[in-house]
């Protein structure tokens, strides 16, 4: 019996269950492909309905806001909501009681 080199013997078992292990994957690799691709458009559908809803003034008005009953500046953010504070008036025209 000729002896084999085993590098050569393990290359033919390699190739052998790479042959085996592509064809089993490949399935898989369709569906992750399909998947991804589902994705990618759910991902795009999510950032355009984003975009929409920041560019659109009714988008804006929805989110909460505090006025200042002094100068009748509007603020969206979360801290002037907080504590009623106005950027404008540097002071807490809005607070509660105050
Ligand atoms: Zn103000």
């Amino acid at each position: 019996m000729a002896s084999r080199d085993p590098a050569d013997e393990l290359r033919a078992q390699i190739e052998h269950s790479a042959a085996g292990f592509g064809a089993a994957l490949r399935p898989l690799a369709e569906a992750y492909l399909r998947a991804m691709d589902q994705a990618s458009a759910e991902l795009a559908a999510f950032a355009r309905a984003v975009g929409e809803a920041l560019t659109a003034p009714r988008g804006r008005a929805e989110l909460p806001a505090f006025t200042c009953p002094r100068c009748g500046r509007t603020s969206h953010h979360p801290a002037d909501l907080a504590h009623g504070y106005c950027g404008a008036c540097h002071d807490f025209t809005g607070r509660p009681g105050g």
